[in-house]
């Protein structure tokens, strides 16, 4: 279980822009996820390189966990419902 952490090399997550249509690989530090109370308001997002577009889409708990994991800021929404 030890070492996976320590890797030297940078996480990057594939994503795609849905404006531009072009594909390119993020890095931690270029995403956000936010976590909210149910799944609709469960989202990451990144400004797309090519275009600058904002780019906001629903994250699965899959993706929650793959971005958690890889060192994305993550945000938790307080929510009153
Ligand atoms: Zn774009």
């Amino acid at each position: 279980m030890l070492g996976l952490a320590a890797t030297m090399a940078p996480v990057l997550f594939k994503a795609a822009c849905p404006d531009c249509r072009s594909r390119f690989e993020l890095s931690a530090s270029a995403l956000r996820l936010a976590i909210g109370a149910s799944r609709r308001t469960t989202f990451y997002s990144f400004t797309c390189p090519e275009c600058g577009s904002s780019v906001r889409k629903p994250a699965g708990e899959r993706i929650v966990e793959l971005l958690t994991g890889g060192g994305v800021r993550t945000l938790r929404l307080h929510t009153t419902v």
